[in-house]
């Protein structure tokens, strides 16, 4: 059986950074579920989809058939690279939009599974260890306070040069989380065998730590 480490969590929860470390430390392979989110929403606001339920079967076909590719730290999306387009706080708005919707949801499960290849996988994202692997034998869920994780965020977004404030990205990550939270297709939620973890006063070095004596045990 291929193994799979799920690692799930709030936004900015710092998931993305340690699932990649982790995928680089054991040789594994790295599935960011959110970058699949991501990229459908793009996709459907650029086809001019409505981003809820009118738009939801049309979306959900598009899931099924996206055409994207992950080359080294680049995302493609028909031929066009979207790296840093898919990034931007925008698109994460609309991608807690379209991933509301349950026929989305069902479409992107296929792609996620053909992530499992040996010798492994680190996934990363809402549903992981509750939807999408549910038999992974090891399931991190991270706790952070969106404080942390605001500041966290701001500071990403000024190195790379987006102006922000602190109080709008705040508010925006409540947003998020508790559209993510409240939704009826898989909301957020711990699984029961996962082991949370509050990685608010963890270095990155700290938390991967952890996650490995886990694993190794
Ligand atoms: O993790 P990231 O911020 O890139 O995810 C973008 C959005 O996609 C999240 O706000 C969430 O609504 C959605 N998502 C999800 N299930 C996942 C990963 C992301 O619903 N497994």
């Amino acid at each position: 059986h291929i193994p799979v480490i799920c690692v799930d969590g709030p936004t900015a929860s710092g998931k993305g950074t340690l699932a990649a470390q982790l995928a680089s430390q054991l040789g594994y392979h790295l599935l960011d579920s959110g970058a699949l989110y991501r990229i459908t929403a793009l996709a459907a606001a650029q086809a001019g989809l409505a981003l809820n339920a009118s738009g939801e079967d049309a979306i959900a076909n598009m899931a099924a058939r996206l055409n994207i590719a992950f080359k080294n730290d680049q995302v493609w999306l028909d031929g066009a690279e979207v790296t840093e387009q898919i990034r931007l706080e925008a698109t994460g708005m609309q991608a807690s939009q379209v991933s509301a919707l349950s026929k989305v949801r069902t479409a992107l499960v296929a792609l996620q599974h053909s992530f499992r290849r040996l010798p492994g996988l680190v996934a990363d994202g809402r549903d992981m260890g509750t939807v999408i692997f549910p038999d992974a034998p090891l399931k991190v869920f991270l706790t952070a306070s969106a404080e942390q994780r605001a500041q966290r965020r701001y500071k990403q977004l000024i190195s790379k040069g987006n102006p922000t404030t602190l109080d709008s990205l705040r508010a925006d990550l409540e947003a998020r989380d508790a559209r993510d939270m409240s939704r009826s297709a898989s909301p957020l939620k711990p699984a029961q065998d996962a082991l949370l973890m509050d990685n608010s006063n963890l270095s990155i070095e700290e938390s991967v730590n952890q996650v490995l004596t886990w694993w190794q045990d």
